[in-house]
């Protein structure tokens, strides 16, 4: 029996107004059907806004610290639950148990940050201009929140939208990705059972360009925060410019880890491994480009070959297994043009380069860690998101053409560079196009209390994380008090007088 999973909305467990639904496939195992989510309509949609608006009238009203007490249970619960979450996670994403367990932890770290956060929701008082007149800002909610989110992070990414919406007084509409769409169901029943009034969150299951697109187009959602691919997010940003909405958009990156003569070479093989090919390269700051100084870049080659040849294929929950199949067929496809684009621009294909179907790995979509070496910077596949385990190497003289190289992409989201040299070390931080950049670590690592996010075609100058986002997720209002008990015109009108 397979199971048939429901939507959340009105504050019930609802089957979808089309009656359809889709299948939720464990990609290590394409027999492994994990359930059947529903297929929804823009009905559904409309039912989920429309609840979604009542829940928002009594949620503002919460006290702030009460709204993060909620989240508080909710880090506790995450917790209780993580092993259980971390192993459905796997069945569903791929990626192997030590990462789905860390995607839960972030979800933990940014409940009880949240929590904290509903105490705090700053606002300023100022001096104003005039006598006894008192001039202060606060902040308020603005409404319901259309949340879309990715794949690669099924718990972590929707976590570090809808808690802070919440906290600031914000419903949301969730439609996870199609691909993880259990992590989604398990996190609003947790939401649930730690105390959120049920019509604040709604959960919406179905396909992006209909669930997710009536959702970021409905003219009751004000404000929108999407995950994903900058072709979608491309969408998204029309509709939600159309419609003057408030819009966070985190989109893709072409990350790059820079190694220079004087790196501790060992520690700099290990970021590698770790950014190139955790999570099989399906993470928004997975290393995709090795920027190698001359001086030790056919040493870091060996070594880096040597060290790929050897990493474990598998299924995630599998003890041993050092990297996860690919999330469906076509992210295999779209692996595949990207090795032949290469070959295509003359890049060396040292390692790796086909699918992985050696015995239990036929069952799913696995592909080889792959390098290419002699990569030229300015080719397609140097310059374009892959999204899978394809680390491109690219030899450079110098450490300012790593930094023109690094920046040379539409993309910039995460940068990383390996030296010993300080001036070089401080230097990279303020010159690479980056909104994030890690010194001597890997491109990935990001923490829970820091604001997350890119620049350029990765993102629309918001963040995630920290305490940026909950700005985002509430307007600024001012409000004057004149208590002189007289009419006092604005400095402006009097200002000389
Ligand atoms: P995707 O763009 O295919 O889908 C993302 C979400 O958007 C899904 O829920 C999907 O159903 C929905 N969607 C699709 N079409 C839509 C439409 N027309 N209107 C509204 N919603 C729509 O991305 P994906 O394959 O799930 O994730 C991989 C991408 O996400 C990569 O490009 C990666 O770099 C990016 N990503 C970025 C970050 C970041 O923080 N910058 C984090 C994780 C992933």
């Amino acid at each position: 029996m397979i199971r048939e999973f429901r939507n959340f909305i009105a504050g019930e467990w609802v089957v979808p107004t089309t009656g359809e639904y889709f299948e939720n496939v464990n990609p290590a195992d394409g027999g492994d059907v994990i359930g059947r989510f529903p297929l929804s309509g823009r009905a559904d949609v409309e039912r989920a806004v429309a609840s979604a608006e009542r829940g928002f009238e009594q949620w503002r009203k919460t006290p702030a610290p009460l709204r993060g007490d909620v989240l508080r249970r909710v880090g506790d619960l995450l917790a209780a639950r993580k092993e259980e979450i971390a192993d459905l996670m796997t069945r569903e994403m791929g990626k192997p148990l030590a990462e789905t367990r860390g995607d839960v932890q972030e979800g933990i770290d940014t409940a009880y940050y949240a929590a904290v956060e509903g105490r705090r929701l700053f606002g300023h008082t100022v001096p104003s201009e005039l006598r006894n007149k008192w001039a202060m800002s606060f902040r308020r909610p603005i409404g319901v929140a259309g949340i879309v989110t990715p794949f690669n992070f099924p718990m972590a990414i929707p976590t570090w939208k809808m808690f802070p919406a919440l906290v600031c007084g914000n419903a949301c509409v969730f439609k996870p990705a199609e691909d993880v769409p259990h992590t989604g169901a398990v996190l609003v029943e947790i939401m649930l059972e730690a105390g959120l009034p049920p019509e604040v969150i709604q959960l919406v299951h179905g396909v992006g360009e209909t669930v997710g697109a009536a959702i970021v187009a409905h003219p009751k959602v004000p404000v929108v925060s999407f995950t994903g691919s900058t072709e979608t997010g491309a969408k998204v940003g029309e509709t939600c410019g159309r419609m003057h909405k408030r819009l966070s958009l985190e989109m893709g990156g072409k990350n790059a880890q820079i190694v220079l003569d004087d790196a501790d070479l060992d520690l700099a093989l290990e970021g590698v491994l770790w950014g190139a090919f955790g999570t099989t390269g399906q993470r928004c700051t997975a290393t995709s480009r090795l920027i190698v100084q001359g001086g030790v870049h056919d040493r870091l080659v060996d070594m880096l070959v040597d060290r790929v040849r050897g990493l474990r294929l598998g299924d995630g929950r599998q003890p041993g297994t050092d990297v996860g199949p690919l999330i469906h067929a076509e992210a295999v496809q779209k692996v595949e043009r990207y090795v032949q684009v290469g070959l295509q621009e003359g890049a060396h294909l040292t390692v790796g380069g086909a699918r992985a179907t050696e015995g239990e790995l036929a069952k799913g979509t696995f592909f080889q860690p792959t390098i290419f070496t002699g990569v030229k910077a300015g080719s397609r596949l140097e310059q374009e998101e892959i999204f899978g385990p394809v680390l491109s190497v690219i030899r450079v003289d110098s450490a300012d053409e790593a930094f023109a190289v690094n920046n040379g992409v539409r993309y910039g989201l995460s940068s990383s560079l390996y030296t010993r040299n300080i001036e070089l070390a401080f230097r990279a931080m303020s010159e690479l196009d980056n909104g994030i950049t890690y010194v001597n670590a890997p491109t990935i690592g990001a923490e829970a209390h820091l604001p997350f996010g890119g620049v350029k075609q990765t993102g629309n100058g918001h963040r995630e994380g920290g305490w940026e986002v909950y700005e985002f997720y509430s307007e600024t209002k001012v409000c004057y008090v004149d208590y002189s008990g007289a009419l006092q015109r604005a400095q402006i009108d009097t200002y000389g007088d």
